[in-house]
């Protein structure tokens, strides 16, 4: 289904200034799946009207045109919503990252001997276990960004919330973390022990 964007525009042209907005029709799959931009007419009549002043020519009216008839971002409707804060998200990850890495740099095989993944349970130092995660990013450019930010209404302390959710996928824990880990697992699922680490335990491993 065809979908419309309004977005407002300011049409600055010879000295003058014109507000006006425009309709970016979205054609998606209706038609041949390009994007067709739709111009307010009286915006039209005001640019030909310049025109006809001399004010400007008629090459520099059709680059207006083409100029307002296409994402600022050059890529699509939700890169340019997401534009604005991309670089926030940039760095607000790297605090993030290295917020992480400082917190795996007090962490000891005596502190978190042990390593969870995706509900494996491993020995902390088990050659089969992937490396701890760390969080998320945010999209390696705009548009891998925009599928966070839209969804989430570009509400960047929930974007990198969920983000960071990710570093507890594959991560240390400390004896109480596993016990608690432990007690809250469906104890139907599979066995959730290593069979290449055999992790010890200080309490009786549940043979589930
Ligand atoms: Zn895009
Ligand atoms: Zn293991």
């Amino acid at each position: 289904m065809a979908t419309a964007v309004p977005l407002s525009l300011t049409l600055d042209v010879g000295g003058h200034e014109f507000v006006t907005q425009v309709w970016a029709l979205r054609t998606g799959q209706v038609a041949d799946g390009t994007e067709r931009w739709l111009l307010d007419a009286t915006a039209v009549r005001w640019l030909l009207d310049r025109v006809a002043d001399g004010e400007i020519s008629p090459e520099r009216a059709a680059e207006v045109v083409h100029q307002v008839s296409r994402w600022n971002s050059g890529c699509c409707y939700w890169c340019d919503l997401a534009a604005p804060t991309y670089p926030e998200a940039l760095r607000r990850h790297q605090d993030a990252q290295e917020q992480w890495q400082r917190e795996q740099r007090t962490i000891t095989p005596e502190t978190h001997p042990y390593l969870l993944d995706n509900g494996t349970v491993h020995r902390w130092d088990c050659a089969a276990a992937p490396p701890a995660r760390g969080p998320g990013h945010p999209g390696a450019d705009l548009h891998a960004y925009a599928a966070w930010h839209g969804p989430l209404n570009g509400d960047l302390d929930r974007i990198i919330a969920e983000l960071w959710e990710e570093t507890r996928v594959t991560r240390r824990v400390t004896e109480a973390e596993f016990e608690r880990w432990l007690r809250s697992r469906n104890h139907r699922s599979v066995s959730p022990w290593c069979p290449r680490c055999s992790p010890e335990l200080s309490g009786q491993p549940e043979n589930s």
